[in-house]
């Protein structure tokens, strides 16, 4: 018991940082094990200061904050039942009311989740819950939180947890007999006081309409296209050799995954985190040593390439290089910003293909994971009670995921489409992104739309390339996966759609084929209106 509050306040004092928190649970977790016995009952016999059952929302396959999150919370001497990835809202409604649950943790990493994070919620106030909700994961923010999932569960508190650092003194806050009134009262007011500055913000929108972002598209100086790419439709890649994509890791998001501040390799000797930094890439090293030597994950990928032209703010994709027939439209989105004469255009991505007139131009689209094996891997750990070395694992294996986009992406460049076959960068220039040429995702600020990956994956049949497929939120499963598509031309740039009208939703619902409240729902996060 001693043992389990030392660790957790020398982490609250930031004496402590998350890998070491992690790591030392395990000797905590028997700590416990041992001394429960002799532990205050409270009543039906339990022994933890809360229980919090925590999920991965439906359509969400990322987990690594969250697993934090819940070692840190038992290492306060919090219960938590964990329900893993894509967990529907009846199955968590369910685990609470049988768990006896004393607050709920909804986790997500994509936008659409934010939208799974409302039915959670509406779904608690039609079952009558007051339970305090925690929010928390990479796509989540405290003005969504205000926004949107507060007023959706009124009878109960919602928290958003910015970080995992945070976590524990949420819970206590929200658990203690003396604060928790004051503490829920004060998020409250503070939440509808945002979510009101917020809706006059709306009031002063700086949206313009379809017609004027049409207007002003991005128009390059070098219209010629690209040279033909080496093949066209697919390759596939089996079993792409570990050790080669090892040295294409971009290790600052590692770091930043455990909630340690600052650039590798100085984040090593930062005065502040470094020591900690150290031990937790020397363990990564050691992992991927025994990963690579005995295949504990798989990498697989897929890329393509395909004749393509401009079709207004689409991409159309031929059968072939007689460019007849259409195989399949991509649709892409435009910025609505007020934009001053001749200032910066209103980009969509499809801008960066040629129009038929304008020439011969293609497109490439890639796949590739490395979380083939994953699961098996974390299970391992996880069953030997090591959540360090599970989550590490995961960490690793997204990290390898990026790699192989690198690798991948620099080979297409120099060797497939071969558009820069001169080309010669270091790792940090291309974490740089120093290259011609850019690789948007789907869900991504030039392209916020998930369900765009669709349309990606029949082009490279990748479910049946990789093995990987799109879950109800349009991710990728396994995690550890990656998608987009490549643009070779020169002065192609990533930027941010932004907020977009009615005007363009209906437009765009028109060219999918899709209801304007289906797409709606897909584009909340950047509708500029209320629905
Ligand atoms: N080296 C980093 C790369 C992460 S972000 C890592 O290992 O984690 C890089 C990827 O995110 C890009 O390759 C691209 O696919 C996507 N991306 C970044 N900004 C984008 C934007 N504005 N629009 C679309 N995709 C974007």
């Amino acid at each position: 018991m001693d043992g389990m509050n030392r660790v957790g306040d020398l982490f609250g004092a930031g004496k402590m940082f998350l890998p070491q928190v992690v790591k030392s649970a395990r000797v905590m977790k028997r700590a416990v094990a041992i001394l429960e016995p002799y532990m205050e009952s409270e009543q039906d016999g339990r022994t933890s200061k809360g229980r919090i059952v925590m999920a991965t929302v439906k359509g969400d396959v990322h987990d690594i904050g969250k697993n934090i999150v819940g070692v840190v919370l038992q290492c306060n001497n919090y219960e938590v039942v964990d329900l893993g990835v894509m967990t529907p809202a009846a199955d968590i409604l369910e685990a609470a009311r049988r768990e006896k649950a004393d607050i709920i943790g909804l986790s997500g990493l994509i936008t659409p989740s934010l939208d799974e994070m409302c039915v959670v919620a509406s779904e608690m106030a039609r079952g009558d819950f007051d339970i305090p909700l925690l929010i928390g994961g990479a796509t989540t923010s405290k003005a969504h939180t205000a926004v949107k999932i507060d007023p959706c569960y009124t009878q109960g508190s919602v928290v958003h947890v910015s970080d995992a650092s945070r976590t524990v003194g949420v819970v206590s806050r929200l658990l203690s007999p003396e604060h928790s009134d004051t503490f829920k009262a004060e998020t409250r007011r503070d939440y509808t006081a945002l979510a009101e500055r917020h809706a006059r913000g709306a009031e002063t929108s700086r949206v313009g309409t379809l017609e004027a972002a049409r207007a002003n598209p991005f128009q390059p100086n070098a219209p010629a296209p690209p040279p033909a790419p080496s093949f066209l439709g697919t390759k596939t890649f089996d079993d792409y050799p570990l050790d080669e994509l090892r040295r294409f890791i971009d290790w600052t998001p590692f770091f930043r995954s455990w909630e340690l501040a600052g650039r590798y390799p100085e984040i090593l000797d930062d005065p502040e985190v470094g020591e900690a930094a150290s031990a937790l890439f020397k363990d990564a090293q050691a992992m991927l040593d025994r990963i690579i030597a005995e295949k504990l994950l798989t990498a697989r990928g897929v890329i393509g390439f395909w004749p393509a032209a401009r079709a207004g703010d689409d991409i159309l994709i031929y059968t072939d290089e007689t460019r007849r027939e259409t195989r399949a439209r991509l649709c892409t989105l435009r910025q609505q910003m007020q934009r001053q004469a001749g200032g910066r255009p209103n980009f969509a991505l499809a801008d960066f293909i040629a129009a038929p007139e304008q020439g011969a131009d293609y497109l490439g689209g890639f796949a590739v994971t490395s979380g083939i094996g994953a699961d098996a891997l974390a299970q391992t750990f996880e069953r030997a009670g090591d959540d360090y070395n599970a989550i590490l694992s995961k960490a690793l294996g997204d990290r390898l995921a990026e790699a192989f986009a690198e690798r991948m992406h620099q080979r297409v460049r120099t060797e497939f489409w071969g558009y820069a076959p001169e080309e010669n960068l270091d790792n940090s220039a291309l974490i740089a992104e120093a290259y011609q040429g850019i690789r948007p995702a789907a869900g991504y600020p030039a392209q916020p739309d998930h369900t765009e990956k669709a349309t990606l994956f029949a082009l490279l049949d990748a479910q049946k390339a990789i093995g990987a497929r799109l879950t109800d939120s349009f991710v990728m499963w396994p995690a550890s996966s990656v998608s987009g598509l490549y643009f070779a031309h020169p002065e192609s740039v990533y930027f941010g759609v932004g907020k977009i009208g009615r005007d363009q939703v209906q437009d765009y619902a028109a060219r999918k084929g899709l209801e304007v409240a289906e797409c709606e729902k897909w584009l909340a996060p950047i509708l500029d209106y209320a629905v």
